[in-house]
């Protein structure tokens, strides 16, 4: 079984750890939906290059940090593409500080796209799921759902939220062909971790290749960063027939970071 002439919804797919699943799965032949923020040249340019792979690709800017707005995108995309078969909820953002001085409004934000959304989602896309008898749902939620550090209460509530829904999911759906799962990655050098590295650097006075180097002896033992074509292919693993077994289960891809 290939993802070949299948609907997928990528969140947050125009940057990225989304943007290298969703090119993974056009690259496979299925007809994507991306969304999230940027300047409206690049994506325009990004939906032109993925298009050339052969498949439909359809884009939306909605703010997934609404619940409205997170279920309308699952109309949108089954309008767009003729259903929803894949749904990959990967929209996430980031906030440090210590527990007593994280803002009220950065933890409202973080749990409502990292955890709100994928459930919104969830429930709008099971629906096309049962019709079109097969679906595959995959929750990018990070070793933070699995293990703590200190300064990022919001993202580490949510993703081990994540990966409790990923569960409750795959147990509701456990005797149709559907599957739920969650995928755990460790650092991988995207946007959202540049910009880590650069208040890193900003704070110790060192370079940001030397933050990059520090950051990954401190937690990730291979001392690689994962890249997102990988998350990509694990994806597509999770769709293929070989997967249909493989359900509510929390996949790390850290280089040994939770290992230890
Ligand atoms: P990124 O910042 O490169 O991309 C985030 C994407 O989400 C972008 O497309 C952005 O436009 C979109 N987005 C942001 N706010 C949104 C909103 N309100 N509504 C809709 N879309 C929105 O980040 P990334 O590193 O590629 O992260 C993607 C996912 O992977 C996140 O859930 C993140 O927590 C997770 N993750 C990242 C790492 C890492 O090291 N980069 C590790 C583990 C897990």
């Amino acid at each position: 079984m290939s993802v070949h002439g299948k609907n997928a919804v990528v969140t947050g797919s125009t940057s990225g750890i989304g943007l290298g699943i969703a090119q993974t799965l056009a690259g496979q032949g299925a007809n994507v939906m991306l969304n999230g923020f940027g300047d409206d040249a690049q994506i325009a340019a990004l939906r032109k290059t993925i298009e050339r792979t052969g498949v439909t690709v359809g884009y939306s800017d909605a703010d997934l940090r609404d619940a409205d707005a997170a279920r309308g995108l699952i109309d949108d995309a089954a309008a767009t593409l003729g259903g929803v078969d894949i749904l990959v909820n990967n929209a996430g953002i980031q906030h440090t500080d210590p527990v007593e001085q994280f803002p009220a409004r950065a933890w409202d934000d973080i749990i409502a796209l990292n955890l709100s959304a994928a459930f919104h989602t969830t429930a709008a896309a099971l629906p096309h799921m049962r019709k079109a008898k097969w679906g595959r749902i995959i929750n990018i939620a990070s070793v933070h759902g699995l293990v703590a550090s200190v300064n990022k209460a919001g993202y580490i509530a949510a993703k081990h939220g994540l990966v409790g829904l990923s569960k409750v999911v795959a147990l509701e759906t456990v005797k149709e062909p559907i599957t739920c799962n969650a995928v755990c990655p460790g650092w991988v050098r995207t946007p959202l971790v540049e910009q880590q590295l650069k208040d890193r650097a900003k704070a110790s006075g060192k370079s940001v290749e030397e933050e990059a180097r520090l950051l990954l002896s401190e937690k990730q033992p291979s001392e690689e960063f994962v890249t997102p074509e990988q998350i990509g292919e694990m994806v597509l693993f999770l769709c293929s027939d070989t997967a249909k077994q493989i359900t509510g289960s929390a996949y790390t891809m850290d280089g040994g970071w939770t290992a230890q």
